[in-house]
Formats: structure tokens, sequence, C-alpha cells
């Protein structure tokens, strides 16, 4: 019996053969020959509602597709829900790997996942515990919606979506360490995600932009968005110190008592951009 969905979407394809009936052939697109044309991978690929997914065989993410079909959609609806929006039109090109070092040679950096929102192509290694494609699709989709933004709150709205209520509680962890860095450092068009140890900025940025969006809400976080840290004042109506004293006293507030969670389990993964 198939799974859930019209049955036009249950292709499965080869690399040698990436059209399927009443589907536009990807091997057209010129911006994904690079990765097709790799020779050190061989695609198997699917076409589901929104995706077009590219997996190798022998691999978790081909023992796993079902459920990363599912994920995919999801994710995606988590992402627009989050910001508001109704409806993302570009088919968004998934490409899962097995391990960093095929991220290496097919990219060019070792890393467990990474978006190309010009391309319209994500890129995620997939392993058990690595089944969502939450972060690098609110980089796809709030990049080409709303436009690039400054790293802070790409990565920060990007942790946010992913880790949802846990970057407040890893947040607090951090503030009560004393390891938060001062956010004037972070919220900076300057400052790069290679600065700074990012199991402390992605989950630092995940909460403060979480508190942006529980208290001034996600017109004002767009508007930040869009006119970069030195808007902040404009938007917020206070300047950068005074919201991050906000930030801590609501941390503060939420957790009088240690939570039960650590910060950033190794499962969350490290190493996200
Ligand atoms: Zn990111």
């Amino acid at each position: 019996m198939r799974g859930p969905g019209p049955i036009v979407f249950g292709f499965l394809l080869t690399a040698a053969s990436l059209a399927a009936p009443g589907h536009p052939d990807v091997s057209a697109v010129p911006v994904l020959r690079q990765y097709l044309d790799h020779a050190g991978f061989n695609w198997k690929s699917k076409q589901v509602a929104h995706f077009h997914i590219f997996f190798e065989a022998d691999s978790e993410a081909g023992r796993r597709i079902r459920e990363l079909r599912r994920n995919l959609e999801k994710d995606r609806a988590r992402v627009l829900m989050l910001i508001g929006e109704k409806d993302y039109e570009p088919t968004i090109y998934a490409f899962f790997l097995k391990s960093g070092e095929d991220m290496q040679e097919l990219l060019g950096v070792n890393v467990d996942g990474r978006s190309r929102p010009v391309q319209h192509a994500v890129f995620s290694v997939v392993t058990p515990e690595r089944l969502h494609l939450t972060h690098e699709l609110c980089h796809e989709i709030v990049s080409n919606l709303w436009g690039a933004a400054e790293p802070w709150i790409e990565e920060g709205l990007a942790t946010y979506a992913d880790e949802g209520d846990n970057t407040y509680y890893d947040s607090w962890a951090l503030l009560k360490a004393n390891d938060l860095i001062p956010l004037e450092r972070l919220v900076d068009p300057g400052w790069t995600s290679s600065m700074d140890s990012p199991d402390v900025t992605y989950t630092e940025l995940g909460g403060f932009l979480k508190f942006l969006y529980d208290r001034y809400g996600m017109e004002r976080v767009k508007a930040a968005w869009q006119g970069g840290s030195q808007s902040i004042p404009r938007v917020f109506g206070k300047p950068l110190d005074e919201l991050e004293r906000e930030w801590h006293a609501s941390l503060l507030a939420q957790f009088p008592k240690p939570p039960i969670r650590h910060y950033r389990s190794a499962a969350n993964g490290f190493r996200m951009e």
C-alpha cells in the first residue's frame, strides 16, 4: 500500500533520467548541474509537492525517504506559519548527504547543513538524529521572501524556527553560566558565524529572536531583518543594550529554578550554517 499523498508524487528516478512525466526536467536547471554532474555522487531523485529531493543510493536518507518527505513539508509549513506568510512558490532542491565529508566534497565545506537561497538549494547530512531541515528551509524561504539579511538575524531566526522553546532554556543555562556573549558583538553587520563558537552563538541568537518575536511580534522582526542591526532603535523603540537587559530579565523570570534539560545536546548538531 502506498503512503499518503497523490500517487503522482511517487516517482523514483535515477540520475540518468531525472525527468518524470508532468514534471520539469531538473537536469536542465543550470545551477544544479554542478551538483548533479559531480563525479563523486550518483544521485537518486524524487519529486514531491514543494521539493525536488536528491539522495544517494544505500544511504540513511534513501532508507528514510518517506519520513524525510513528510518532514520537509512539515518543516516548510512551520517556517511559513512562524513568519506569517501564506505561501512560497519556488520548488526547493533538497540534497541529502551521508556525512560532513560528503558535504566537503560537494560544497567545499565540512558542515552538517547549508542553504544556497539564490539557487533554491538546501543541503543536509542525514543521520537517525538529523531528519529535519527547518533551519536550512528558514534561510531558503525567508531570504527569498524578505531579502537576504545580516548573519545574526539569519542564524537567530533559523535556530529558533528549528529548536523553538528549547532556545530559551538553553539561553538561560548560558546566562547562568556566564557564557553569553554581549549582543553588541553578535548583532552587528560585520559578525559572521565563524567568529565564535556556534554552540553558544546559535543558541544565544535563537533565544534572542524568540524573545523579540514573543514580545514585539514578527512584523518588527521582519523590519529588523530588512533594516539590519542599525535599524534596531527605530524598529523596537529602544537601543540594543536595553533589549538585552529585557531579554535577560525575561529568562530569569521564566526559569527561577534550573531547567531539566542541558543546553545543546550533540544530537542538535553544532555546525549548521
Ligand atoms: Zn544557518
